[in-house]
């Protein structure tokens, strides 16, 4: 075995002279008894002087040291919410809610007064003293009020995994606390770390003038011996920790055993094989035979469907965006942290009972095992269940994703298992294009995790991968903000007229390459006033970015949502077709509505299975599609029919698992359509006490062609032209499609109903690379729209004028007529070759 990881350092006194002012706490003796073992109560005074004496503290300490339950609770001791919040930010919706909830309960006191906001929902009241927010929620609070008045102190949590919006936080709060010095109501900012390693912060004199002071918290850590992998697994690394745990189970003394996969399908998958090698008492029967008719529910919905309209398509008005920027509205964002695990995969939790066990282990009652799965969109209350203790002579295994490398403690490990993997959202930085890949960790998140077995006795970390593997992963993952596309940072901060974005103190600056491509989508997008001059990229990269916000990209901004999803929303009150917009939007922005049925199946009897469900769910997404108008709506028409249908039908488990929707996801875009609809009405005159019925009707020939244009506006810069015959100069570009962007053809994913389809012209939500490039949530657009409504991708010879463009397939370019004369309309996809 390797070298333990560290010793444990002496236990030191508890803070022995508390300050001036003391609110007190009533806790429990239990209570008491627990925190006193916290490594952080021993560091309580000098935390405390360093706030008292500066205004900002970076405090960093080992995870379980007592960080985010500990801190505010010293805080609130020393008086700091006796006029004003103490905020705490959490980069995950699981966090902000667990540890709020446990806050309240170490104090004795309610959620009213120990709350939390995440993106839907919060516990916030008048009472409130201390507020556990996602970080998204804080930013638009700034928004909203820049000088945070109500908030005494701030504090950034897990300021080590650098999500994007924590980033931008520490950025504005550097400035917020001097403008709040200079106005004598001082703001307290705290920044709370894993590592030690925050330079980034510290080292840094744009944002920081004077360096703050680094409150180093010493974990009473046991040594853990870290055990490598001779070999390295290639693939079946869920295999690998199913063959460890068994042996951890049944060789060694107890002690939970803690797992890190890389997403919800493989831990539930896991839990399943788990939970039938070692039964523990659980409810009987699970996993009832699914039945509905979800034909019928689809006539029901189709019954209402109104008559053709007129043939002649109708536009959408670009100028007509009335509605009115307010500062108002409670909706927030949230990070991408907890988006890795809602990548792939479903998560009902059905116990398919089948085959699945016979090259498993017998089943083994005689060993139970209390096998718990624990990942960000887990519901709250079972994902609680892993701080209890586990039934007696049980033993406690949690499978988890990333989230239990930090940000939650679970009592009780004595051994890891780690895969040393993890799963990442990847961006091209000029197109934009995305992959979900599961990648090897860093050395310091493997560290991290190996950690988690020294909480509370010597422990064990099993690595399934070789010293020489380990010695290969960097050493630690770069910053979020350096690895994404930013357009929607880059309009929240021209939301608080921070003009000049490469100006800002960003801890570690995206890209230039990143600023200058959310400049250009935001000016075509209509968010930012056009520069004067002509040659806009080259001004943009002459590093001005200046561009202020207009008036549309101030009513983007308080969408939500991304800005392209938010530019059709600003258009969306036209025509009556705002439902319709929403839950577009709604759908597309909570990502994989659909379960993955491409996944692999355990036994011939589950493919089966997953083969037949896969063409009933096809089927019935062709239903939905339609036809004519509503089928060239595409992939987007699906999801309104989806959502509709499943409305219809009350919303039930039952229909979801019968036409492969998931449940949880169908609850967020529920939740989603009502925050949207909140958001739009209240700031539009026009849509004002508009009620939105859940179960809308389908929209009309007419509106569906509206629905086109409005999504084509949004996602202007995702067009894509079919690659005519002439123009194939490989077999293999068959079927392909040409953007502006990208020199390879990418095509339109199997799973699209616009698949055979093959219009000539369609808008993508995304393109996601995987053995090819995919477009994923097409539509068809008219050729002819796209000069009238997406000037700023055309390359206009004469000024556009009436009547309108039409467009010549034979020479793949659009032609405005006027008078008698032809003015050839180019478009910026590369040229036609002969
Ligand atoms: P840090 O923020 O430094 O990682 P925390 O404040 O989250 O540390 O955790 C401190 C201790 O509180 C840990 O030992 C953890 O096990 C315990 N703890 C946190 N939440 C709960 C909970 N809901 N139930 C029981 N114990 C908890
Ligand atoms: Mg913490």
């Amino acid at each position: 075995p390797a070298p333990a990881l560290a010793p444990p350092p002496p236990a030191r006194q508890a803070l022995s002279v508390k300050p001036a002012i003391f609110v007190p706490v009533d806790r429990s003796a239990e209570i008491q008894e627990a925190r006193l073992k916290l490594p952080i109560l021993s560091e309580e005074q000098v935390i405390m002087e360093a706030v008292a004496e500066n205004p900002t503290v970076i405090v960093c300490g080992e995870t379980g040291s007592g960080k985010t339950t500990q801190v505010p609770q010293f805080l609130y001791e020393a008086g700091y919410s006796s006029d004003g919040l103490i905020g705490i930010t959490e980069p995950r919706r699981v966090a902000a809610l667990a540890m709020s909830q446990r806050v309240a309960k170490e104090m004795s006191l309610s959620q009213r007064v120990v709350s939390y906001q995440i993106r839907y929902e919060g516990s916030v009241t008048e009472d409130t003293q201390i507020k556990f927010m996602t970080d998204g929620v804080l930013l638009r609070e700034i928004q909203k009020d820049f000088l945070l008045s109500k908030y005494k102190v701030v504090i950034i949590d897990e300021a080590h995994e650098r999500s994007v919006y924590t980033d931008i936080l520490i950025g504005l709060l550097s400035r917020i606390v001097s403008l709040r010095a200079k106005k004598q109501q001082p703001l307290k900012l705290l920044i709370m770390s894993a590592t030690l390693r925050v330079e980034d912060f510290t080292q840094n004199s744009r944002l920081f003038s004077v360096p703050p002071p680094v409150v180093k918290v010493d974990a009473r850590q046991f040594p853990v011996t870290v055990h490598f992998n001779k070999r390295t697994p290639l693939h079946d690394y869920s295999g690998e920790c199913f063959r460890k745990v068994c042996k951890i189970h049944r060789m060694l003394p107890p002690g939970g055993i803690l797992v890190f996969l890389t997403g919800q399908a493989e831990v539930h998958s896991l839990c399943r094989r788990l939970r039938r090698a070692f039964p523990c008492l659980r409810g009987s029967a699970r996993g009832t035979e699914v039945k509905v008719d979800s034909v019928e529910e689809m006539r029901k919905f189709k019954k209402s469907r109104g008559k053709k309209g007129p043939v002649a398509l109708p536009r959408i008005d670009l100028d007509n965006y009335s509605v009115l920027p307010v500062d108002e509205g409670d909706e927030d964002r949230e990070s991408e942290m907890d988006e890795e695990e809602e990548a792939v995969g479903s998560d009902l939790d059905l116990d398919l009972g089948d085959g699945e066990a016979e090259e498993d282990e017998k089943p083994d009652a005689s060993l139970p095992l209390h096998v718990l799965p624990l990942y960000s969109l887990l519901a709250p209350e079972k994902q609680a269940q892993v701080f209890r203790s586990p039934p007696e002579g049980c033993r406690l295994c949690v499978v988890a994703t990333n989230v239990a490398e930090t940000s939650l403690t679970i009592p009780g490990i004595k051994y890891v298992v780690d895969c040393g993997k993890v799963k990442k959202r990847f961006y091209d930085k000029v197109t934009g294009v995305s992959s979900f890949r599961v990648t090897w960790v860093s050395q310091a998140s493997a560290d991290q995790r190996a950690g988690r077995a020294g909480r509370t006795e010597p422990g064990h970390c099993y690595r399934l991968y070789s010293s020489a593997v380990f010695s290969d992963f960097e050493k630690f993952s770069p910053p979020e903000i350096t690895r994404r596309p930013v357009e929607d940072l880059v309009l929240q901060m021209k939301a608080l007229n921070i003009e000049k974005v490469v100006n800002f103190p960003f801890p570690s600056p995206p890209p230039m390459e990143a600023l200058v491509a959310a400049e250009e989508l935001l000016t075509a997008l209509g968010a930012l006033q056009e520069p004067l001059q002509t040659g806009r990229l080259k001004q943009l990269q002459g590093a001005k970015l200046s561009c202020p916000i207009s008036p549309l990209g101030r009513t983007m901004a308080t969408f939500p949502v991304a800005p392209r999803y938010a530019k059709m929303l600003a258009l969306s009150q036209q025509h009556e077709c705002l439902p319709y917009i929403i839950t577009i939007v709604a759908a597309m922005t909570i990502r994989e509505l659909f379960e993955e049925l491409d996944g692999p199946a355990a036994s011939e009897q589950e493919q089966a299975q997953l083969k037949g469900k896969k063409a009933r769910v096809s089927q019935m997404q062709r239903l939905w599609a339609g036809q004519g108008a509503s089928l060239k709506l595409g992939d987007m028409m699906v999801l309104l029919g989806a959502v509709g249908a499943c409305e219809y039908s009350g919303c039930t488990p039952r229909f979801c698992e019968a036409n492969g929707l998931r449940y949880k996801a169908m609850l967020e875009v529920r939740r989603l359509r009502g925050q949207l609809t909140t958001a739009v009405t209240s700031i539009s005159e026009h849509a004002a006490g508009l009620f939105v019925d859940p179960k809308m009707k389908p929209p009309n020939e007419d509106q569906v062609n509206f629905l086109r244009q409005m999504v084509l506006a949004g996602l202007g810069d995702h067009v894509a032209r079919r690659i005519q015959s002439e123009e194939l100069l490989d077999e293999k570009w068959k079927n392909g499609y040409k953007t502006p962007l990208l020199d390879d053809p990418v095509f339109i994913h199997p799973s699209s109903v616009l698949f055979k389809e093959l219009p000539e012209f369609v808008v993508y939500q995304e393109i996601v690379e995987t053995t090819k490039m995919y477009m994923r949530g097409v539509s068809a657009v008219e050729a002819t729209w796209i000069p009238v409504l997406l000037p700023s991708y055309c390359h206009f010879e004469k000024p556009l004028e009436d009547p309108p463009p039409s467009y010549c397939s034979k020479t793949g370019r659009v032609v405005c007529h006027r008078a008698s004369t032809f003015y050839r309309v180019g478009w910026q996809l590369p040229a036609v070759q002969v």
